[in-house]
């Protein structure tokens, strides 16, 4: 820290890790260095930013993840495994209760194809596992007596005991409380450039400079400018996702499921829908009645029930769909991290990726393949 007072202004504040970005993944990476001691910033932007954190479908989902990438089945599932405590322990912390349930998820087929080709995955998910991963296939009348309600159109679906689902946005409110209890500073100031100093980083917002010794980009889209400053490469893109929620109805559905989950209060969220528009957060009206239709077809229960908001989201992509982790070589101390699934591995960052952080370490061997080196191939 001395070289730190030494390099620091009187009128620049200093921290030990600055945490650019308080979605998903900086606020658990900023919850989970501030846990371990650190004397920590978050940044974040305005209410109208482009944000996943607020637009997302809420599932912390291990089935399929991972299929042809080992080691990020094995890391989902150390997140998946983590859950429970994490959200004892922020409920604990905060008071939020985060509507967490993990009692396994469903992934329907509408036809023979997607069956037999669903059933090749979870099998070679489990023999990687070494059968740690486990599945169910069930056929339509098998999961007739599981879900009353499920429609004739449904083949059947893949059944994981691994699967749950938590509000997000609670989870996100509980991440930034949990972090000022602790001691973190939330700025809502965005960053707009970087500086690596002798051992240290000069962090800068459009007013004010601040030092740090680490500094954690977890700027969603802003990570792919920010982080060339300090040596490193993150190359994400836009997918445009779109959610509908229905009126409040009568609990029926008591597993989160890849299209439809229904959340404690008793409306629906109906999802899953994949668009190449660039930065457009618009809505689209086929989009909408594709998903409407979908859901319908799985439980045609559903066709009685009103929509009564629709929103569209960013997912924040890699290439291969895999996640970014990368510690800077030319500039030690300054970390990029990236995923699409930040509901997911929510407990593993804020528990595991902050803990290595905290200690000033490279991240951990498991994540090596997570490198955005693997692009410049
Ligand atoms: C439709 C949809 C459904 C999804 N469903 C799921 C799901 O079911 N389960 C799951 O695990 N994941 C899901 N996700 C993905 C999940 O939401 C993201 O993985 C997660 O939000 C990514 O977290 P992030 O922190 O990288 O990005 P964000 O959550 O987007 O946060 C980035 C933050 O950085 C801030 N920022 C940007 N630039 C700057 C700057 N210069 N200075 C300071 N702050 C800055 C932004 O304002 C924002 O708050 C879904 C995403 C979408 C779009």
């Amino acid at each position: 820290m001395q070289l730190l007072t030494l390099l620091t202004p009187k009128n620049m504040s200093n921290f030990d890790s600055v945490v650019v970005g308080g979605g998903l993944i900086g606020a658990s990476i900023a919850y989970g260095l501030a846990r371990s001691g650190q004397r920590v910033a978050m940044f974040d932007e305005v209410d109208n930013a482009i944000r996943a954190a607020r637009g997302n479908f809420g599932l912390i989902w291990v089935q399929g993840k991972g299929a042809n990438n080992p080691y990020y089945a094995t890391w989902t599932r150390q997140s998946a495994k983590q859950w429970p405590d994490f959200s004892r322990e922020l409920k604990e912390l905060t008071g939020i209760d985060l509507a967490f349930e993990q009692n396994g998820g469903f992934d329907f087929c509408l036809n023979e194809v997607e069956f037999a080709d669903r059933q090749i995955i979870m099998e070679k998910m489990t023999v990687d596992s070494d059968d740690e991963f486990s599945y169910e296939m069930l056929n339509n009348s098998q999961l007739k007596q599981v879900l009353p309600n499920i429609g004739p159109a449904v083949i059947g679906a893949s059944f994981s005991k691994w699967d749950g689902h938590v509000n997000p946005l609670y989870l996100l409110k509980a991440l930034h409380k949990a972090f000022k209890q602790l001691g973190g500073k939330l700025y809502i100031n965005p960053i707009t450039d970087l500086q690596h100093q002798g051992k240290a980083f000069q962090v800068s917002t459009a007013t004010t400079n601040y030092a740090c010794e680490k500094v954690i980009l977890a700027a969603g889209f802003s990570n792919k400018t920010l982080a060339p400053k300090v040596g490193l490469n993150v190359p994400v893109y836009p997918q445009r996702g779109e959610i509908l929620v229905t009126e409040k109805v009568k609990p029926f559905l008591h597993h989160p499921t890849g299209y439809v989950r229904q959340t404690q209060d008793g409306g629906l969220l109906l999802g899953d829908s994949h668009e190449d528009v660039g930065f457009d957060e618009g809505t689209n009206i086929n989009e909408i009645q594709q998903i409407a239709k979908r859901a319908i077809t799985i439980f045609p229960y559903l066709d009685s029930v009103k929509i009564i908001r629709a929103w569209s989201s960013l997912r924040i992509l890699t290439r291969d769909g895999l996640p970014i982790y990368d510690h800077s070589e030319s500039c030690p101390g300054a970390y990029a991290l990236s995923s699409h699934s930040g509901v997911t591995l929510a407990a593993v960052h804020a528990l595991d990726v902050a803990s290595c952080i905290a200690k000033g370490d490279s991240l951990s061997p498991s994540l090596t393949c997570f490198s955005a080196k693997r692009f410049d191939v």
